[in-house]
């Protein structure tokens, strides 16, 4: 019989695992509903989004959707490693062993939408945006929906067979656990919070030569950074990352301020900073990020959680996007494995997961240490990795920042493999 399914989160995660559905045999009839807007109907979004990097693990399950690699190349680009801008002029290069793509998260995000509409009409699935999940009956299985298409919102209630929570970090799938027994959720927002920023082509500019395909890094004692990275159309996006708690960020209302920062605290990027952006950053607000940590992903044979409302994680490796699209592929697998018996796949999608979604979020809370000495010491260890790993592969493991963009290694033996410097870093970070 055709299972129902109701994903909550056209997100890259929801999105992806309709796909993933849809080709298994008319099995699964989906329902998507999200609470933001079509995006193929507004302009995107610049306050929510930020660029990603996505490494094997990601792309490996994005490639295998007919078309889509074509379709995410046309709108991204290859990026080789990161450079490190230091205040006295010099760079510090981390080359990463493989390539990886860099990609606006809301253009990944349509994209992938364009793709599943162009290969699947009405009679297997229905995408509801302006819609929120507002509540779960787990015993009735249904759904409870709001839609905000008018000033009057309407509610209406929905029925499921296989109820997925892609709805990020702040899920309302998540919630309903709660309603389970032996359930444990932790969430905690990270130190850092962030602001997006949209440059124009540097080379546009005098003077300024900044390596593309490369993610340039600026860092101050005090913690705050700027993470760049050119885009398709040769502007640069990326992020200021900074202490949530007295952060001079908050503080910058016009734009001769925010100029005034940059000038003195990153000269290099102020150069490609226009009034039209720093009137833009002034105005865009403060976004916060929120890790999740829980004991289990599903509920009997009906309800799963995957991305970030299953393990949210810190942006400091890149590892989140990467996280969710690897699950859709594994829990693929775990499907073919037991010919779409739920019963047996959703507990084993569990018992496979959770110890990976733990880890990834320890190796996002720990890679990078805040501490001045060690974060030395972090990059001579990553040398050292470099040279040492292809020569001894058994004795030496990968580096950290490698390994998590590999695919053949789970996250799970990465962290066995760093323990002691995860372990030295959440000391130290604890202790400051
Ligand atoms: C600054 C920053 C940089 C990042 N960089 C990287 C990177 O370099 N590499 C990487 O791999 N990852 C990165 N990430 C993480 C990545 O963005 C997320 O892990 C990824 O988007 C998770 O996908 P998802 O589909 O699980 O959730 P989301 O992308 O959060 O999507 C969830 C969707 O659900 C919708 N929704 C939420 N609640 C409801 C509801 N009640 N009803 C209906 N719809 C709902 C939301 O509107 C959203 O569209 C970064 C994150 C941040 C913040």
């Amino acid at each position: 019989m055709v299972k129902k399914v109701a994903i909550i989160g056209a997100g890259p995660g929801g999105l992806t695992l309709a796909h993933y559905l849809l080709r298994r045999e008319h099995k699964y009839q989906i329902d998507i509903y999200e609470h933001r807007s079509d995006p193929r109907n507004i302009p995107l979004n610049q306050t929510r989004t930020f660029p990603m990097s996505l490494g094997d693990r990601g792309l490996k399950t994005l490639w295998q959707i007919p078309g889509l690699e074509a379709e995410v190349k046309a709108i991204s680009l290859e990026t080789t490693g990161s450079i490190l801008h230091q205040k006295n002029g010099k760079q510090r290069r981390l080359d990463r062993k493989k390539v990886f793509v860099s990609i606006d998260r809301n253009h990944l995000t349509l994209a992938i939408l364009k793709n599943l509409v162009k290969q699947y009409d009405q009679s297997r699935l229905n995408i509801y945006f302006d819609c929120q999940c507002q509540n779960i009956n787990i015993a009735n299985k249904t759904i409870k929906i709001t839609q905000n298409l008018s000033e009057q919102p309407t509610e209406f209630t929905r029925n499921y067979d296989l109820l997925i929570g892609a709805d990020g970090a702040r899920s309302v799938v998540r919630e309903a656990f709660s309603q389970t027994q032996d359930f444990q959720v932790q969430t905690n927002y990270v130190p850092s919070a962030y602001k997006s920023l949209y440059l124009p082509n540097p080379a546009e500019i005098l003077d300024i030569k900044l390596e593309p395909g490369k993610v340039h890094a600026w860092r101050l004692n005090s913690g705050i950074s700027v993470l760049l990275v050119h885009q398709i159309d040769k502007t640069m996006n990326g992020v200021i990352l900074f202490p949530y708690q007295n952060n001079p960020i908050a503080e910058l209302k016009t734009a001769a301020q925010v100029q005034q920062f940059f000038q003195e605290n990153f000269p290099e990027v102020s150069k490609i900073l226009p009034q039209s952006a720093a009137e833009e950053f002034a105005q865009r607000p403060i976004s916060r990020v929120l890790t999740v940590r829980c004991n289990r992903y599903h509920i009997e044979d009906s309800v799963l959680l995957i991305g970030d409302a299953a393990h949210a994680v810190s942006p400091s490796i890149g590892q989140g996007c990467n996280s969710t699209l690897e699950d859709v592929r594994i829990f693929n697998e775990i499907l073919d494995k037991n010919a779409d018996d739920l019963k047996k796949s959703l507990p084993e999608y569990s018992s496979l997961r959770v110890a990976d979604g733990h880890a990834v979020k320890d190796l996002s809370d720990y890679s990078f240490p805040t501490d001045k000495k060690l974060f030395a010491e972090f990059i001579i260890r990553n040398s050292v990795a470099k040279f040492l790993h292809p020569l001894f592969p058994k004795k030496f493991p990968p580096s950290i920042l490698d390994a998590v963009f590999d695919d053949d290694i789970s996250y799970s033996k990465i962290l066995l493999q760093n323990q002691d410097w995860i372990s030295k870093v959440k000391n130290k970070n604890h202790s400051l």
